[in-house]
């Protein structure tokens, strides 16, 4: 779940114990695998509402608790937003088609720590240019934390973001929504914009776990939300993409808690989805 800008950022920037990581670790592992259930569900004629009901059984079933149910009355546990919706979509019965683009995004609490990490799913008819968007935005999201190290600051990881998407390959870059620092509450200080100057905002420092979330549209960067209260949809009707992982700064290399490994397993083994790759 991304976060509304304010510009106030870190204020109140908790870091992390090794051992609350590692609760970090476990609330991330139960994310991963939940978003990788929902991958080996997804297919034309499901609903978000029958993913949605899956995963928070998932969650429970592993000792989790749903972080997104019930936060500032969000009436359910995944985000789903497809096409021209950005993020903070609510799971309804509406069908998946054949050439629809889905971000399913997914956060849990599990001993008092918690877990935040999307992926944009592509089915099987979903073509370019919007397959491109899709990897474009993935290598922007690592992109993005290979700045998340000791000595750098939020700048470096927002601009490494808006410079890949933006300048080079001329997608909007959303600026109302942007990422977060997370751990005992889903969201902390500081923000994590995906766009902002290199060597600009809070230093970096080990031990601060961030929630990366990339959220780029195929047209303009402007978005809209809907009367629902909390749909996110690109205000040209463009397809927008969004992938989110949770991860540590380091001293040399972030390490990522959430895993999407287990997802793209089960991409691979679903015949309705494409895989996302870099194009060779
Ligand atoms: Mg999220
Ligand atoms: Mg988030």
């Amino acid at each position: 779940m991304g976060l509304f800008a304010t510009g106030k950022e870190g204020k109140r920037i908790f870091y992390k114990t090794s051992a609350e990581i590692e609760l970090m670790r476990n609330a991330n592992l139960v994310v991963s695998k939940t978003l990788a259930h929902v991958a080996s569900m997804l297919k034309p004629g499901v609903t978000g509402e029958e993913i949605d009901k899956a995963a928070e059984e998932f969650i429970g079933d592993h000792g989790g608790r749903p972080a997104f149910k019930g936060y500032h009355g969000f009436p359910a546990s995944l985000c789903v937003s497809y096409n021209d919706i950005v993020v903070h979509g609510i799971p309804s019965k509406r069908e998946f088609k054949e050439d629809d683009i889905v971000s399913v995004d997914c956060g849990v609490e599990l001993e008092g720590f918690y877990g935040d990490a999307a992926f944009t799913f592509a089915f099987q008819m979903v073509e370019e240019p919007t397959l491109e968007l899709l990897r474009v935005t993935y290598a922007s999201l690592y992109l993005g934390i290979e700045q998340a190290v000791h000595g750098k600051r939020i700048g470096d990881i927002a601009s490494a973001i808006q410079e890949y998407c933006e300048r080079k390959h001329s997608y909007g870059v959303v600026r109302d929504l942007v990422g977060h620092g997370v751990g005992r509450s889903l969201h902390e200080d500081p923000e994590v914009p995906n766009y902002g100057k290199r060597g600009k905002g809070p230093l970096l420092l080990e031990g601060l776990v961030l929630a990366i979330e990339p959220m780029i549209n195929l047209g303009k960067k402007d978005v809209v939300q809907a009367d629902d209260g909390w749909t996110i949809h690109t205000r040209d009707r463009t397809p927008s993409a969004h992938f989110e992982h949770s991860v540590v700064v380091k001293k040399n290399k972030a390490d990522i808690l959430s895993d999407h490994s287990f997802l793209l397993e089960e991409i691979k083994n679903n015949p309705n989805l494409q895989e996302i790759l870099p194009k060779s």
